[in-house]
């Protein structure tokens, strides 16, 4: 996201345009779907902890609702732009169609970096945003979510300040609340394990056993923690994970070949899954250059970090050995590098399917608060592997029945499924 250049909503648009011309979509359809239906930019004033006022700059896009409510996630990033806003909320509409769930395409943001905000500050931004959108979104047209940086207790001051706003209980505002408050058991390991469970069907596919086979993984999120987890239940190892220094303003990668251990780096990381480099190295970790993730010896690689990383040039140190790439992040390959992976035949399980786990729980948690009803793990856990294993079986049988690369057969089903909404209503 530092790079410049990236545009993250050309991207998209590049990715989708030629999609559009592949099943051959009419100009109004296509005119309709490639840009958001509507967007909301706003200011945010926050009285800061010594007195002063600071001014945040919010965005919402609503990409389409034709489907069902716009949904997505919040980022708060201190270099978010409203491209990456409209581009992410473009890819929800891809991932709630991929999912087959009834919902929309929505994102927000803020520019802000929470690592320098208190926790006063974080909830004052919070209610702002939503005192400023208010009207525009809600249960039933646009419901936000988690993102990057963005955790339950946020949403919960977000539900807050939306019910003092209505005056009444509006638990299907916002998903990723924390249990007890309207929050489904399994949303916080539900992005991490759909990863999983997607590349677990992959793996089936090519004939490899996930006992036999080692990872590097971009980023020490939660996306990246969960995916982690349920890896190394299935057997795998993991060699290298990657974070970001806050400190030095850069990542570094950790390494350890005997396999890293999940809750020893948990241990070691911050809230943000910042690693801590000295007690890393204490551990038995090699410390490397942020880059190196992509260049192991590996047959998975899973980036789990943000968009714009596996790009013309990285993606050509990717190691012979690599077999499969699951996006966890949204948006990390660029179409550049998406023609070397394909040349390659290193086998990608795309982003918004790789990665609908989350928003596939969030529909889950809307249908509990509806209901008013909360199901156990169990329970929650096994209908998000049906939910992701039927996705990941729809879009594999389009990419080998149409001999398609795996980002374009999700595309398809995904486009046609969301083409046929608009026509079913009329819109086009
Ligand atoms: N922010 C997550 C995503 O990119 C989850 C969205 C949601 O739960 O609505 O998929």
């Amino acid at each position: 996201m530092a790079d410049k250049s990236f545009n993250a909503f050309e991207m998209a648009r590049a990715q989708f345009d030629k999609i559009a011309d592949m099943i051959g979509l009419d100009a109004g359809t296509r005119a309709l779907l490639r840009s958001p239906l509507r967007e909301y930019h706003f200011l945010v004033p926050v009285r800061m902890d010594d007195g002063s006022v600071q001014v945040f700059q919010g965005f919402r896009c609503q990409h389409n609702d034709a489907r069902g409510p716009s949904k997505g996630g919040i980022r708060f990033h201190p270099q978010e732009t409203i491209d990456t806003v409209r581009a992410l909320s473009m890819w929800m509409t891809w991932k709630c169609a991929v999912a087959d769930i009834p919902l929309g395409g929505g994102k927000g943001g803020v520019i802000c970096d929470p690592h320098n905000l208190s926790a006063r500050e974080q909830e004052a931004i919070c209610r702002g945003w939503i005192r400023q959108l208010a009207r525009d979104v809600g249960p039933v047209t646009d419901v936000p979510a988690p993102d990057v940086m963005t955790n339950p207790q946020h949403m919960l001051w977000m539900l807050d300040e939306f019910e003092t706003i209505h005056g009444g209980h509006y638990p299907g505002l916002i998903t990723g609340k924390p249990v007890g408050m309207g929050g489904s058991l399994g949303r916080t390991q539900a992005t991490g394990y759909g990863v999983v469970y997607t590349l677990r069907e992959a793996l089936k596919d090519l004939n490899i056993r996930p006992q036999d086979t080692t990872a590097s993984v971009q980023g020490f999120g939660n996306v990246s923690q969960y995916a982690i987890e349920l890896y190394h239940q299935l057997g795998g190892k993991t060699i290298l994970v990657s974070s970001w220094d806050q400190e030095e303003q850069k990542s570094f990668s950790f390494r350890k070949m005997s396999g890293v251990d999940l809750g020893e780096l948990r241990g070691i990381a911050d809230r943000f899954g910042g690693i801590d480099k000295a007690k890393a190295k204490a551990l038995g970790y090699e410390v490397l250059d942020g880059e190196a993730w992509i260049e192991q010896d590996v047959d998975i690689l899973l980036p789990c970090a943000l968009e714009n990383q596996i790009t013309g040039e990285t993606a050509k140190k990717i190691s012979g050995k690599v077999k499969i790439i699951a996006e966890g992040a949204n948006g990390p390959t660029t179409p550049e590098a998406d023609a070397l992976l394909k040349e390659r035949g290193i086998f990608v399980i795309p982003d918004f399917l790789a990665n609908a786990g989350g928003v596939t729980c969030s529909y889950f948690e809307q249908v509990q608060s509806n209901m008013n009803y909360f199901w156990e793990m169990d329970e929650v856990l096994g209908k998000l592997d049906v939910k992701m294993t039927a996705a990941y079986i729809a879009v594999s049988e389009v990419a080998r029945k149409q001999k398609l690369y795996m980002r374009d057969a999700a595309y398809v089903v995904a486009i046609n499924r969301v083409a046929q909404a608009c026509r079913d209503r009329g819109w086009v």
